[in-house]
């Protein structure tokens, strides 16, 4: 286990980053921020930020020097980078869980390869791929680039055959590589944040059930409305994974839930998610908290939840509710110390505590 006034490297300096150096805090630990852009809400939540690209070797060489382990808080960082950093340090999530992450093909083919099933899907480099992609999955899907893609960007949907809406796809991407998935008609998305030690036990907290807005995670509510056969194939599928990738940290994994109750992966994240923002509120041990815990060597915290509740995200104007917010009983505010509130900004959340459980 580290010792009290150890370091904990964290790369990126968006709001999952200072909900990191927030938890660290809180358990003696100190942190330190690689992020280029200055005032970023991780950094006022830290003793340190290094000011450099994610990728700039000196800075990495720094980073490694100060840190006692190094996490991250988004799955775009180079794995370069990652890779760099764990021939002079821990590095948890293990480098592998991004690389993995980071790619939509090497993704699926990763879940499907542990025994986890995926919408169906195909690799699309070029029309004429996509054209025998749409053939083969029914006329219908959406087309994800396979890198960069977050939040719905870098998808386009297609409903037919039709050969100029391929063309027209692939121009979309900028002929990005790309996978065609199977169009899923689900009834329910919903996820599972979990974590998993160094020993290799496992703590999965209760489902969440998630609504998305204009592709933005807009609220999460817990208990997730499916049924506990559901919920196990959810969580035997976040097991696997887990245990598949050597896991050591917290993890997002969101599912889609078809209306037989059955389930289909959608992604996983290796970090701290938004789908469990929730834990901070109604959770003795929030996700934050279970991260530190399980990269720097501490028995995992009990995931159970006291209350049911509802999370809301603050995009862009919403955080004009702030002041009535303020006024509610059992409502959980955290905001990000963003200063401009732009459109489709994730400006904060709030989680409302429906009942005690
Ligand atoms: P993603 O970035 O892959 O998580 O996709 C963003 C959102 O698009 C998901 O949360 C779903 O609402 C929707 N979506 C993604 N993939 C599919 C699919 N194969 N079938 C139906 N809807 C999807």
């Amino acid at each position: 286990m580290l010792k009290a006034g150890s370091t904990i490297g964290i790369i990126g300096g968006g709001q999952l980053g200072r909900m990191l150096a927030c938890a660290a805090a809180r358990l003696s630990y100190k942190t330190i921020i690689l992020e280029p852009e200055a005032d970023c809400p991780a950094a006022q939540a830290t003793g340190r930020q290094i000011m450099a690209a994610y990728d700039d070797r000196a800075a990495l060489q720094e980073l490694a020097q100060a840190c006692d382990v190094i996490t991250y808080e988004f799955e775009n960082v180079p794995v370069e980078a990652a890779q760099f950093l764990a021939t002079q340090t821990i590095v948890s999530p293990p480098p592998m869980a991004l690389e993995i992450s980071q790619d939509r093909f090497s993704e699926k083919k990763f879940l499907n390869d542990s025994g986890i099933a995926t919408a169906p899907w195909r690799a699309v480099d070029d029309v004429e791929d996509l054209v025998a992609a749409l053939g083969a999955l029914g006329g219908r899907g959406i087309l994800k680039t396979r890198r960069f893609g977050y939040d719905g960007k870098g998808q386009v949907r297609l409903t037919s055959l039709d050969n100029q809406a391929a063309v027209e796809a692939i121009a979309a991407i900028k002929n990005a590589p790309a996978i065609l998935e199977g169009f899923v008609d689900f009834t329910r998305e919903v996820s599972v944040i979990a974590a998993r030690d160094k020993a290799g036990n496992v703590r999965l907290y209760d489902i969440a059930e998630n609504v998305h807005k204009n592709g933005i995670l807009d609220t999460s509510t817990v208990p997730a409305a499916i049924s506990s056969q559901t919920t196990a194939a959810c969580l035997e599928a976040t097991e696997k994974l887990l245990h598949a990738l050597d896991y050591v940290g917290v993890l997002g994994f969101e599912f889609f839930v078809l209306a037989d109750g059955s389930v289909v992966a959608n992604e996983f994240a290796p970090r701290v998610h938004n789908s469990g923002h929730w834990t901070e509120a109604a959770c003795a041990i929030s996700q934050f908290e279970q991260h530190i815990r399980a990269i720097a060597g501490m028995p995992l915290g009990d995931p159970k939840r006291h209350s049911d509740c509802i999370m809301q995200n603050l995009i862009g104007d919403d955080v004009l509710q702030v002041p009535a917010i303020l006024t509610e009983s059992d409502a959980v505010l955290h905001l990000y110390g963003k200063a401009e509130a732009r459109a489709a900004r994730k400006m904060g959340h709030v989680t409302r505590i429906k009942s005690g459980k």
